[in-house]
């Protein structure tokens, strides 16, 4: 890393967000301005946990609030970007939740979102590391699923 380059530590939380009608798991994506489909999250403020921020920034981004969180999920990402000239570590954690709605308002912040299969939400995550929460979901879910 250049001396001059300066490190920054990020932390935000956020979300899967699936909705399940007639045996058919949907799953939530929003397209940034950027152009990147992701999941939705945002930054920890401070005195929040990461599962108010979870439930915070899904409220913001999706107008969602009748969630059911599901215990036993807790996933973390990490990732690097640059901004200007500073080097940028991100975690990100990540709950489940299945919404028991379809509406969606989304906030300045997206510019579209869309319902996805399992298949097609792995299609359209930009990131490889968001498929790899959504692959951890969809296990996760059927799992619970035949055990109860
Ligand atoms: P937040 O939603 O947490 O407030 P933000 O919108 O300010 O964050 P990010 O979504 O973290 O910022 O995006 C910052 C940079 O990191 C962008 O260049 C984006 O392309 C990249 N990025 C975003 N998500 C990921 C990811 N899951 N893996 C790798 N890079 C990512």
């Amino acid at each position: 890393m250049a001396s001059n380059t300066k490190r920054i530590e990020e932390r935000s939380a956020g979300a899967i967000v699936f909705y399940e009608e007639g045996g058919v798991r949907e799953y939530l994506l929003l397209k940034h301005h950027r152009g990147h489909w992701d999941l939705p999250k945002g930054n920890i403020e401070r005195g929040e946990v990461p599962l108010e921020t979870a439930k915070r920034e899904v409220f913001e981004e999706t107008g969602i609030k009748e969630l059911r969180f599901y215990n036993g999920f807790i996933k973390k990402i990490e990732y690097f970007y640059r901004r200007k000239n500073s080097l940028v570590h991100k975690e990100v954690i990540f709950f489940l939740a299945e919404s028991f709605t379809r509406k969606v308002i989304i906030s300045d912040e997206h510019k579209g979102y869309a319902w996805l299969t399992y298949n097609e939400a792995l299609e359209l995550a930009t990131f490889k590391n968001t498929k790899r929460l959504i692959k951890e979901a969809e296990s996760f879910i059927k799992k619970y699923e035949r055990e109860k």
